[in-house]
């Protein structure tokens, strides 16, 4: 079923009489052509048919979106699972030609092999030769969102750019007390020391917290110091692959070294007391205060206080440092931008035009496409400069994050099947950030990652059944030990025989059947 109102048949109408672009190589039909679309994520809960993206996507490929999205009034709390909305369209009987949403990877890896979303793997051979190139040249990203069938169901988000988080350190702090930036585990110890303990902030008062984070499991990051494993995804608490073999962080030799100390650096005073209850604006209160030395958070953001406590607090310079070198001398950078999302977009199963839409997600990766997808429109956010798009002063200077302002304009969509591009982000990152991903690209600090696995049916149940006690128990006891209820070290044969009486070695198995089956070719 289709639809139209009034707002976008006279926008439908105003596109068709928009002057013929001087080449239309990009056109995929003669006639205008409309597909339907559910489109919902938090930051734009329908899809707008005036975006300024969409109005130029109509004129280059003749293939008009129309929204249909149903959940789009659902308020967050409602949606946090993310797919709140899909659910409920799922419920409605009918699912529009093109379905696009944040976590929509479980959702059309469990439905696509019932046939509720057309597979793609034939679609893209034959007629995207975009998307065809891009999965040759990366066959891991093909079988990290491959159903269990063997077939892609979804085009993905895919980001752009290596590097997310990184240590922040207090180098204004380091120079008062006449200090180096730590260089290995021992050394940031005593460098958190002498914040504790010398008045680094000159108020006369020991209330410094040397160590803090604004999502506590980055706490637990730094059991990467005693060769400890703490995520294998820039999820937190996810499994990593060793090896070749699947393997749980929160079970392993190094985790256990890692936790002692960090138990014995939260007794001493190292760690915010705070750090589990402190929460999301512990970043901005105990920078703002003059109070925060040391932490591990996103290069961009955190970068910024140094622009805008320029005149708050007098000196201050809150800088990225290379990791420590950890207790075997590995220096590693645990946190990466994930190459691949679990968001992007799909074809319904009553889609009548499967060949349209398969070349319309491959416009997207198509030059032309991928600019609009990520600059948005030409004249209005970004100018060609030497064959290059360059975002407008206008853009860069509007006091509006240059992010937000895409997606008002229906770019930068994640729940769009698109390839990033990284240098829209570089073009408006400061240039503290810039040095600090410079300096972590010289030392090559990233490993690499486990990018997911999409279970059989029975897989599933084994996962389902088991692991939720699983995590649960893990959790409990990590925040018991780091603080004080309980000795990591005398608990630890017990805490392994428990993990195993609930499952762990079940849930490893289909994890590694899991594993094999979709990595085996890439
Ligand atoms: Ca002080």
């Amino acid at each position: 079923m289709r639809y139209m109102t009034l707002a976008s048949a006279l926008l439908a109408a105003t596109a068709m009489t928009a002057p013929a672009s001087a080449d239309d190589h990009l056109k995929i039909v003669d006639e205008p052509l409309e597909l339907t679309i559910q489109m919902n994520h938090a930051r734009y809960p329908r899809y707008k048919e005036d975006w300024p993206v969409e109005q130029e996507a109509r004129a280059l490929t003749n293939i008009h979106l129309v929204d249909t999205t149903v959940g789009s009034n659902l308020r967050t709390d409602e949606n946090s699972g993310k797919t709140e909305a899909l659910n409920l369209m799922l419920a409605s009987g009918e699912i529009p030609d093109i379905v696009g949403s944040s976590r929509l990877k479980d959702f059309v890896n469990q439905y696509g092999p019932e046939g509720a979303f057309l597979p793609l793997n034939d679609l893209i051979e034959e007629h995207a030769p975009h998307l065809k190139a891009f999965f040759e040249e990366r066959p891991e990203i093909k079988s990290a969102i491959s159903a269990a069938d063997g077939n892609m169901y979804y085009i993905p988000y895919l980001p752009d750019g290596k590097y997310g988080r990184a240590y922040f350190i207090r180098y204004d702090w380091l120079e008062t007390l006449g200090l180096e930036v730590p260089e290995n585990v021992d050394e940031l110890k005593a460098t958190l020391e002498a914040f504790r303990d010398q008045d680094p902030n000159g108020n006369g008062q020991k209330d410094e917290v040397p160590f803090f984070a604004r999502q506590w499991p980055e706490l637990i990051r730094l059991v990467t110091l005693w060769d400890g494993r703490s995520s294998g995804s820039d999820t937190y608490h996810d499994f990593y692959v060793d090896e070749g073999q699947l393997k749980h962080p929160y079970a392993g030799e190094g985790y256990r070294e890692g936790i002692k100390n960090l138990a014995e650096w939260y007794a001493e005073g190292l760690i915010d007391a705070e750090i589990f209850t402190r929460g999301n604006s512990s970043r901005e209160y105990l920078l703002s205060e003059n109070l925060g030395g040391m932490t591990h958070d996103w290069f961009a953001s955190t970068s910024g206080y140094n622009t805008s406590l320029q005149d708050k607090v007098n000196g201050f310079l809150f800088k990225a440092f290379a990791p420590p070198a950890s207790i075997s001398g590995k220096r590693i950078e645990e946190h990466r931008r994930i190459p691949i999302k679990p968001d992007g977009w799909a074809i319904g199963y009553t889609n009548e035009h499967p060949v349209e839409t398969i070349k319309y997600f491959d416009f997207w990766f198509s030059e032309e496409g991928r600019r609009l997808a990520n600059f948005g429109a030409e004249g209005q956010h970004y100018t060609m400069v030497d064959g290059e798009p360059k975002f407008t002063e206008e853009v860069l200077t509007s006091g509006e994050p240059v992010n937000s302002q895409l997606w008002a304009a229906g770019a930068q969509l994640q729940a769009r099947g698109y390839y990033q591009d990284y240098d829209y982000e570089k073009q408006w990152s400061n240039e503290y950030a810039l040095e600090g991903i410079a300096l972590y690209d010289q030392g090559d600090y990233l490993i690499d990652q486990f990018l997911g696995v999409a279970f059989t049916v029975d897989e599933q149940k084994v996962y389902d059944k088991y692991w939720g006690s699983i995590r649960d128990y893990m959790l409990e006891r990590q925040q018991a030990w780091i603080l004080g209820n309980g000795d990591v070290e005398a608990e630890w044969d017990e805490y392994i025989a428990e993990l195993e009486q609930r499952g762990l070695g079940e849930v490893l198995t289909v994890m590694q059947s899991a594993y094999e089956r979709q990595y085996s070719d890439s």
